[in-house]
């Protein structure tokens, strides 16, 4: 049982066949943190949610108080 599969591309060693093309899920897990990471360069909007409850702001567009 010689690893044939190739190597794992994150450390070199044989690819196991659970966790191809890495040689476990540790390096699949790296390879994924190298990914997400350079996909942090793409505009998100998955957050796009993070602020929530904005502060309650004047609509410039729109007449305001009438005092004024
Ligand atoms: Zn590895």
């Amino acid at each position: 049982m010689t690893g044939a599969e190739g190597r794992c591309p994150i450390c070199g060693r044989p690819s196991e066949p659970k966790a191809r093309p890495f040689c476990s899920a540790r390096c699949a897990d790296v390879d994924l943190g190298r990914w997400l990471t350079g996909a942090y360069a793409l505009p998100v909007e998955a957050e796009e949610d993070e602020d929530g409850q904005a502060p309650p702001r004047d609509d410039p567009g729109q007449a305001r108080d009438p005092s004024l």
